[in-house]
């Protein structure tokens, strides 16, 4: 980093316990924790994929890049710790644009106890990118994975899905603090964020678990910008096929055991504000048939095909479809 930008920078980072040395060395220091795993992840947002830096604030950008991988973090029930950043500008404008993105950053590391660790700016000819590597502490309960949701498990989501283009999808809400408190709290099979649309992340987390699952229709949460889409684009598409394919909620979904599943979603234990103040709800089960299926409110059931966002470059979707 250029010194003037780190003289700008450095005043505005809290200091943090375990970062030992932060922005300005060649390298940044961390104290880490014996005997606990470190989670790390990396996102990579460019402008004209993920946002349309004409459009929007260079804030919000800043704080998606960073809660999209507090999001990751949060799936696997990691404690945030650390993260560097790295950010490629467009030359013309390029000294507002640095600050502006850290601006944005810093106020949702500072939320969730994150310190920013160090990072790398350069300038060039093409667009905004911006890449973000985040390190999160494995708790004494261990890390949630994708592969461990079971049969007769039920399927548990955070929040409310569809819509997210209309807001969302920028002024993400990483669910840190529920997943650390239903890590600590409660008995968790597996988990994801979703990031791709709720039935095609549903269907990851069934691949990596070796199971298949059914998804009550009228109890997945459908947010009111799902019904605000479905309003202003006369596509065909309702506020349900929005809720299960649009993607970017950073919700959880989780394998949770049936009786446990119905204990959280009696008791609510996330809505207190500490732990996020997120609902939960039960929206369906696992099954042991590699199958996916939806079921309605007369329990009639059909094929359901995970749809979402699909990654440029996929040769293919990365599931199977049933039933063709
Ligand atoms: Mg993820």
């Amino acid at each position: 980093m250029e010194s003037e930008f780190l003289g700008w920078l450095r005043p505005r980072l809290a200091p943090h316990p375990q970062l030992r040395l932060g922005p300005g060395d060649d390298a940044a220091l961390l104290r880490l924790v014996r005997e606990h795993e470190c989670a790390v992840t990396i996102d990579l947002l460019s402008d004209g994929v993920d946002f349309e830096l004409g459009t929007v604030s260079p804030r919000r950008i800043g704080h998606k890049a960073l809660a999209v991988n507090l999001s990751d973090l949060a799936a696997m029930a990691a404690e945030p710790l650390a993260a560097v950043v790295a950010l490629l500008l467009p030359r013309e404008g390029a000294g507002e644009l640095d600050r502006e993105l850290y601006l944005g950053m810093i106020p949702l590391a500072e939320k969730f106890g994150l310190c920013i660790a160090g990072g790398d700016v350069n300038c060039w000819d093409g667009k905004l990118a911006i890449s973000v590597t985040a390190f999160g502490q494995i708790t004494a309960r261990g890390a949630l994975f994708r592969s461990g949701a079971k049969s007769g498990d039920k399927i548990v989501v955070t929040g409310e899905f569809g819509g997210s283009i209309l807001g969302r999808h920028l002024d993400v809400e990483p669910r840190v603090r529920e997943a650390l408190h239903l890590q600590a709290n409660a008995t968790l099979h597996a988990g994801i964020d979703c990031s791709d649309g709720l039935s095609r992340d549903l269907w990851q987390l069934c691949e990596a678990s070796g199971c298949g699952a059914i998804v009550d229709l009228d109890k997945i949460p459908i947010a009111a910008a799902a019904h605000e889409l479905n309003r202003q684009r006369n596509d065909g598409m309702t506020p349900l096929d929005h809720a299960l394919a649009d993607g970017e909620d950073f919700e959880l979904i989780m394998a949770v055991p049936m009786e446990e599943a119905e204990r959280l979603e009696r008791t609510q234990p996330l809505l207190e504000s500490a732990c996020g103040g997120t609902r939960l709800t039960v929206i369906g089960e696992f099954i042991a048939e590699r199958r996916f299926w939806s079921r309605d409110e007369a329990g009639v059931m059909q094929p359901l095909i995970p749809r979402g966002f699909e990654h440029v470059g996929w040769s293919k979707p990365p599931y199977k479809v049933f039933g063709e």
